[in-house]
């Protein structure tokens, strides 16, 4: 598709290495994904073949440094979700909980030995992995989750013991590990655990109708019985699992923008073809409104995605300012989808289109990873001082 959104000159703002690694993503998704959307959203399945692509393609743990992981900038990683996110939301939601998640907690919170065991056949796409925080009755407010882990002996080599139910995630039935998050005497504390260990059940959530090109799953965790070194050393409290969250939530203010930017594309490339009254759609003044419209808020959303990467990597990013980009660009992504849906007519509501499916994708995207009330409390947290969450 003709690439014309870019209205002011962003291009120039990124370097040739980072313009390299968008263009390789684009052309991976060109001829991986675009072919075969349609397919696995009708039929509701999640591509496992195309994970050793992606590890191929370096996007896997891709803002990662060391064991096996491509070491590349928050930019670099910003603009892949982009373009992976342009082929279908559930693909960049993948490399989402494989690496800004599974790999980022291990990554962050683990011991060298947990390190060495996952990353690297992660990176490679030789393991999957999960992230379990959500619970059926603690989403919004994980504070309040059931899970609990208990010691079963005495000292310091006491195993844990898990019990409790995990709901909504994601690719918990085809992954090798979960990093699951649970209550202990000693506040939220963070497990990896090897899916095959007696006592872990997943089972994919069905009739889903968005992001049908993934697998979401309940996950029922009975008398599992750990060692204690299967705990993460350096996480305590909700910190660790916000910490990582924090990761999750910066891919999506880019990747928005990518189903958004695609939907818009679509949306143009049929209103210049399609004749109505005797002449193109685009030809006529509500039409170009819609279009204008959809195209300042794509250049805003992307700029405003630059501005935040190029703040993470430097070292400042701040919370509140991933919520501002989370809220911003999964409002206006979803309102261009939408938007963009409606200009294409009847044919807009079949899979032959892209928007329709992007719309109710980003469903999924505005509710995951705090939703948009969430982002503005912690935002409205942030300008008055004043928190509001309770
Ligand atoms: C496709 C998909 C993939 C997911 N993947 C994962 C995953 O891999 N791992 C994982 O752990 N979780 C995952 N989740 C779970 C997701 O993070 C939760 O759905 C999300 O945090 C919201 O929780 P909830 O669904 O329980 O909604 P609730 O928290 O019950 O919220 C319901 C509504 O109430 C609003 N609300 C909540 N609190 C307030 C308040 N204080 N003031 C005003 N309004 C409020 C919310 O904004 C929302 O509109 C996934 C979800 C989806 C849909």
């Amino acid at each position: 598709m003709n690439d014309n959104s870019d209205l002011i000159g962003i291009e120039g703002l990124l370097s040739a290495e980072e313009i390299a690694v968008r263009d390789k993503v684009r052309a991976f998704v060109d001829t991986e994904i675009r072919p075969n959307i349609a397919g696995w959203y009708e039929r509701a399945e999640f591509p496992l073949e195309i994970v050793p692509e992606m590890a191929k393609l370096g996007v896997l743990g891709m803002h990662l440094t060391g064991y096996g992981c491509p070491g590349r900038s928050a930019v670099e990683y910003g603009l892949a979700a982009m373009e992976l996110e342009a082929g279908d939301s559930g693909l960049r939601t993948f490399v989402s909980v494989q690496g800004s998640l599974a790999m980022s907690a291990i990554h962050k919170h683990g011991s060298e030995e947990q390190k060495n065991e996952w990353l690297p056949r992660m990176a490679a796409g030789e393991a999957i992995g999960c992230f379990g925080l959500t619970e059926p009755t603690a989403g919004s407010d994980p504070a309040g989750m059931q899970t609990f882990a208990r010691r079963d002996g005495a000292g310091d080599d006491a195993d844990w013991v898990l019990n409790g139910t995990k709901r909504w995630i994601g690719l918990a039935s085809v992954a090798q590990v979960a990093v699951i998050w649970a209550m202990t005497d000693d506040g939220v504390r963070g497990f990896v655990v090897p899916t095959d260990t007696p006592g872990f059940k997943a089972v994919p959530i069905t009739q889903k109708l968005s992001m049908r090109a993934s697998i979401q799953c309940e996950i029922e965790l009975t008398d599992l019985r750990l060692p204690a070194s299967a705990m993460l050393p350096k996480a305590k409290g909700l910190r660790g699992p916000f910490e990582c969250l924090n990761e999750a939530r910066y891919g999506i203010i880019w990747g928005a923008m990518g189903a958004a930017r695609d939907s818009y594309l679509t949306a143009l490339e049929y209103s210049k073809e399609r004749l109505q009254f005797g002449k193109p759609l685009a030809g006529y003044q509500l039409t170009q409104e819609k279009l204008v419209n959809m195209a300042l808020e794509i250049n805003k959303g992307t700029l405003l995605a630059l501005q935040l990467g190029r703040l993470k990597d430097a070292g400042g990013l701040q919370p509140h300012q991933i919520s501002v980009g989370k809220l911003n660009n999964c409002r206006e992504a979803i309102a261009i989808a939408r938007e963009a849906r409606a200009m294409l007519g009847g044919n807009g509501i079949t899979l032959d289109y892209s928007p329709l499916r992007h719309a109710n994708n980003l469903e999924s995207v505005r509710t995951y990873e705090g939703t948009d009330e969430v982002h503005t409390l912690v935002i409205g947290n942030h300008v008055t001082g004043i928190p509001a969450f309770r």
